[in-house]
């Protein structure tokens, strides 16, 4: 008897392309159980993040329709990407025997999903979707992400190269992931600190092929910058590391100073005063600013706020699948 596959799909605004998602998705669900890799019983969840369009609307006449295959979860107000995905796989973690996550656009390929369910059954708890070549994104996205993932890596956060959210994961995960009650989540971050046997399928990512991005570079700077300190403390090192080579700077210019006046040849340097003071102001407000990042963090842990409230969950678990 195949395993019980949850497919968790956050959507935010995404009228344009539930319609063709949900169909594709219905294929391969079929596909996939005909060939005995899911049972029965498996489920595509959609999850509504807050939508303002009538996403909401769509995912119940997907439901009404098709029991069978599409669940539901209504979130009571937008709580971003990551939020979404852990509401899901949250709410199904009891009912699955394994999970995996994608974005509602097809921007991954469904296709991977045979092969992250052969590794599945080869004995790998966690299987991580990795793009194989982003010819599709324009340069600037292609750029921007790619320096995101080197510069996370130099920041001392340990991600998956070219990996986003497209990822299986066994509900034994996803009774560990469940302890992990941080706020500020970044689950490309948090899922490798959980172990197991893990491996990669490369695909290859295609365009969004309707509606646009929900994730512009406001988004994406905003969401690098949580990922570095959720996951490092390397920023505040490098602090302590600017500090001391500041301190050794001012011995040298101190010396230089005096060397200057003994032999009668100081100038007095306006520009050099301008400059110096201008730089070690801007420097030591970035130093604060950094600190303040990790002390607002520390304030949104501590309150420990639900990260998400669930509204509505709509899933027939005796369905089963009759075509
Ligand atoms: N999404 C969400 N809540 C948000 C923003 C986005 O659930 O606040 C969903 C969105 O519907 C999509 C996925 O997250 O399924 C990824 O978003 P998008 O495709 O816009 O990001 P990109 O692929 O451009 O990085
Ligand atoms: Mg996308």
């Amino acid at each position: 008897m195949a395993d019980t596959l949850y497919m968790i799909v956050p959507c935010y605004n995404e009228h344009d392309v539930l319609p063709e998602t949900s169909k594709r998705l219905k294929e391969k669900f079929i596909y996939l159980i005909k060939n005995n890799m899911i049972s029965e019983k498996s489920r595509v969840v959609f999850v509504n993040d807050g939508s303002k369009d009538d996403t909401w609307d769509i995912i119940s006449k997907l439901h009404e329709s098709n029991p069978e295959f599409f669940s539901g979860i209504c979130l009571s107000r937008n709580c971003g990407h990551q939020n979404a995905v852990l509401a899901g796989l949250m709410t199904v973690k009891d009912i699955c025997d394994l999970s995996i996550t994608m974005d509602a656009d097809l921007q991954d390929d469904i296709n991977a999903v045979d092969e992250m369910l052969e590794r599945y059954y080869e004995g790998n708890q966690v299987v991580y979707g990795v793009r194989s070549a982003r010819k599709t994104d324009t340069f600037f996205k292609k750029f921007t992400a790619e320096g995101f993932y080197k510069f996370m890596k130099v920041m001392g956060a340990d991600v998956v190269y070219n990996h986003a959210d497209y990822r299986l994961m066994s509900s034994r995960v996803l009774q560990e992931l469940s302890g992990y009650k941080e706020v500020n989540l970044f689950l490309r971050g948090m899922i490798p600190l959980i172990g197991f046997k893990s491996c990669n399928v490369y695909y290859e990512r295609a365009e969004r092929f309707a509606g646009e991005s929900k994730y512009p570079l406001k988004k994406m700077i905003a969401f690098a910058i949580n990922g570095i300190t959720s996951f490092s403390t390397k920023p505040l090192k490098l602090i302590t590391y600017l500090g001391f080579i500041m301190f050794i700077v001012s011995i040298a210019a101190f010396i230089w100073a005096v060397v200057a006046k003994v032999g009668g040849f100081s100038v007095h340097g306006w520009s050099s005063t301008m400059v110096s003071i201008w730089l070690i102001g801007g420097l030591q407000l970035l130093c604060l600013g950094i600190i303040g990042e990790y002390v607002g963090k520390i304030y949104a842990e501590v309150k420990q706020r639900p990260r998400y409230i669930v509204s509505d969950f709509l899933n027939e678990i005796d369905f089963i699948n009759k075509e």
